[in-house]
């Protein structure tokens, strides 16, 4: 099974044929979730480089004045929202300028495969951005692919759309991205066949790594959404102190590497230097270290296969010091275990886990239930509904809707 297109194939299709083109050839985008902490890092990336990108469409859900401005800095075609009042507040907001809104679901889906778009930036948070980025795919885009969701939902499919579609996938996931960099440029999804034996990828183990076991009921949102390393969005930084986030990176890692389970460690290394590793069959380990900063895995796929700056602080590895890795502890972190066994069980218990964990984490933030509670009431969902059919998208679909269901009614009902 091909995980990416053979590099020919992609450099034929997307690339351009000398720098010199890409110079007087600008990449147009779309960012769907422009927003949020990856879009308003995908933007200041493309501000950088106003001859190398340009944005063609931007999409948003609640903060309308942070899009309105999104919009007037860098002047889409097209902005979207998905809620009509939300659309007729934006319309107001960008009143005279050039910018069409446009509304819900099917419009996330039209901007994701505008024929003039090269590249979809895929950066909204939750099962909300399969759909969109599907339609990326299926339009055979470069689909730079921060939403992880996408992939533990509907791995298979995705990875068949992809292919089917002469589509381009980089990661944006910054441990993704330091895999695709740590792999052959011609890596064509057979481990085997480019003597790839593991892929470890790094966690820093969040928040609570160290804080005493016994007091992990008590931790709170605010606790849990402050992560040493990295600014994120609330759900992502939820899922980093849980290590679901890592959970979920397995299994995305599963699909855009084709590597077995087996063949994806997790290891902590809590200074988030060194953002995952390749190991091959001689014994070689390559890896790619970077400041925590998503620019970096931004501008990587935004620019490939060159490269440009992102604004990052050079590394300075004699001021860090050191870098230390240490094995995770399943007991502190069972999310982690309960991926790794979504994952073996197959079919649609992935989709399951990562629909109970959307609504158990939204459920945590509004203080209905207490962080112990997330993990209780994923291994309850995951037992119940493991074995959901997932011979189609349909299939995936219905199983997301009945694991929000159960996790809601197992929350609701204590
Ligand atoms: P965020 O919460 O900061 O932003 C989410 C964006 O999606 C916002 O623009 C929001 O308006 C939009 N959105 C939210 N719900 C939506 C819905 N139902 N329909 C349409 N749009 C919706 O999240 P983030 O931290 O930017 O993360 C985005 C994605 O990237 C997530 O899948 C996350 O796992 C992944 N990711 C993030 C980081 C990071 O450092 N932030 C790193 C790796 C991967
Ligand atoms: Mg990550």
């Amino acid at each position: 099974m091909l995980a990416f297109a053979p590099p020919m194939a992609r450099t034929n299709r997307v690339a351009p044929r000398s720098t010199e083109e890409h110079r007087m050839t600008p990449r147009n985008l779309t960012i769907l979730g422009a927003t949020g902490t990856i879009g308003v890092n995908t933007l200041d990336v493309v501000a950088r480089h106003p001859d190398k990108f340009r944005v063609v469409a931007l999409s948003g859900l609640n903060q309308i004045d942070k899009l309105a401005a999104q919009c007037r800095q860098f002047q889409p075609r097209y902005a979207v929202v998905l809620d009509p009042d939300k659309a007729v507040t934006l319309q107001g907001l960008l009143a005279g300028s050039q910018t069409e809104v446009l509304v819900g679901m099917e419009a996330l889906e039209f901007i994701s495969a505008l024929p003039e778009v090269d590249s979809v930036m895929a950066a909204i948070v939750g099962a909300a951005g399969l759909r969109p980025a599907l339609a990326a795919a299926r339009a055979g885009k470069r689909v730079l692919l921060a939403n992880k969701e996408t992939l533990v939902m509907a791995g298979r499919f995705f990875m068949e759309a992809v292919r089917e579609h002469g589509a381009t996938l980089l990661p944006i996931d910054s441990e993704h991205n330091a895999v695709f960099q740590s792999l052959p440029a011609d890596y064509n999804g057979d481990p085997a066949r480019h003597g790839v034996r593991r892929i470890l990828l790094t966690a820093s183990g969040g928040p609570f790594r160290t804080r005493a076991v016994e007091t992990l009921k008590d931790v709170t949102p605010e606790e849990a959404v402050a992560h040493p390393n990295w600014v994120m969005g609330k759900k992502i930084s939820v899922d980093s102190a849980s290590m679901m986030n890592k959970g979920l990176e397995v299994i995305e890692a599963r699909w855009l590497f084709n590597a077995r389970p087996e063949q994806i460690e997790v290891v902590i290394h809590p200074q988030s230097i060194v953002h995952s590793m390749v190991e091959y069959l001689d014994g070689s380990v390559l890896a790619q270290l970077s400041n925590p900063d998503m620019r970096t895995p931004i501008a990587h796929s935004l620019a490939y296969p060159e490269r440009v700056e992102a604004g990052v602080n050079w590394l300075d590895l004699a001021k860090l010091g050191q870098l230390t890795f240490e094995a995770p502890d399943f007991a502190r972190f069972p999310c982690l275990k309960l991926a790794y066994q979504a994952l073996a069980a197959g079919a649609a218990a992935p989709a399951v886990l990562n629909a109970a964990n959307e609504v158990a984490v939204a459920a945590f933030l509004d203080r209905r239930i207490p962080y112990l509670g997330i993990a209780a009431s994923l291994e309850s969902v995951l037992g119940r509904l493991a074995g959901m059919a997932a011979d189609s998208l349909e299939d995936l679909m219905v199983a997301d809707a009945t694991a929000r269901r159960e996790a809601e009614s197992l929350i609701a009902h204590g």
